[in-house]
């Protein structure tokens, strides 16, 4: 175990440090990180550019930028779509307009959506990709997340691609109501016509992937793979717990449990995800990989509270 500021020096901003762990939106300024698995703090230099906690193998949130330079041939990622944006078609507020919310995340995100979408390649096999960002408004699944994934897959369909998406998600964006709903049967009838026509799908399910996101795209794939430990339901267990009245099984939603169950059907730790789907689109598309040149160095991204 690494021990949390050790030594009379570090002291009293060791103190400080420690109540300002507390809040886990406060993580990424400090000099440690808190694993919110095991509960050891790590030194932030000491700890992996793949967010995976080095004490106890728990996989940290990672961002869409990072996820794809961890996932695809140097260089090789064209994105598509970048500057579709949402309408506030509803003018819904909660606690805040959600027309300001929109502009205060694309702000802090850099980016417009919560999926970025486009085409790269994985020991040079070109692929569709797709890459879901918790970060960004929970993951959750709007018009535009919706519209990006229904593309990708007509263009997986068109230039006879594979396709990969990375799962994320809250679930349907409840600030753009029924034209959230309306994405899950617009992915999934993309989906079926690609597949109709021999395309291949795999889907990685990360920590979280619930709601409108479960029930749609992230489930119908050829292959559905999981990070360790990932949170994967429809309704969360809390809610189920309410509901039902009873308690639920140990384990229960986690990745290891649906794998025992038969809803997916490997589970991937992230360090060995890239090799994986080179061996899964070779399999598919009867293409020979290239060799699968390590992914060196920090893949970016800070480290993000699940
Ligand atoms: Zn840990």
């Amino acid at each position: 175990m690494i021990g949390p500021f050790r030594g009379g020096s570090r002291g009293e901003r060791g103190t400080m440090a420690w109540t300002r762990f507390g809040k886990k939106k406060d993580m990424p300024g400090g000099l440690w990180i808190k694993c919110e698995a095991c509960g050891n703090m790590i030194f932030r230099k000491d700890f992996p550019g793949s967010k995976v906690c080095p004490e106890c193998g728990h996989h940290f949130p990672l961002g869409a930028e990072a996820r794809l330079r961890m996932t695809l041939d140097e260089g090789s990622f064209e994105e598509f779509w970048a500057d579709m944006r949402t309408i506030d078609r509803l003018g819904f507020v909660d606690r805040a307009p959600y027309k300001e919310k929109i502009e205060k995340t694309i702000k802090k995100a850099g980016r417009n959506e919560a999926i970025v979408t486009g085409i790269g390649a994985i020991a040079g096999m070109p692929l569709a990709i797709g890459v879901m960002d918790f970060q960004f408004l929970g993951g959750s699944m709007g018009v535009v997340v919706g519209e990006k994934v229904a593309r990708l897959v007509e263009l997986a369909r068109e230039r006879s691609l594979p396709l990969v998406i990375f799962c994320a998600s809250g679930g349907a964006r409840m600030h753009e109501g029924a034209l959230s709903l309306m994405q899950m049967a617009k992915s999934c009838a993309t989906l079926k016509r690609f597949q109709d026509g021999g395309g291949f799908y795999v889907s990685v399910l990360t920590n979280p992937t619930t709601g409108g996101v479960t029930a749609s795209f992230a489930t119908v794939a050829d292959v559905i793979l999981a990070e360790p430990g990932a949170l994967i339901g429809f309704a969360g267990p809390r809610v189920i717990k309410t509901t039902l009245k009873q308690d639920l099984p140990k384990g229960f939603q986690k990745a290891e449990f649906l794998l025992e169950k038969g809803q997916i059907d490997r589970i991937v730790p992230r360090d060995r995800m890239r090799p994986e789907l080179a061996r899964l689109i070779a399999y598919a598309t009867g293409r020979d990989p290239l060799p699968l040149k390590e992914i060196t160095g920090d893949p970016g991204g800070e480290v993000q509270a699940g």
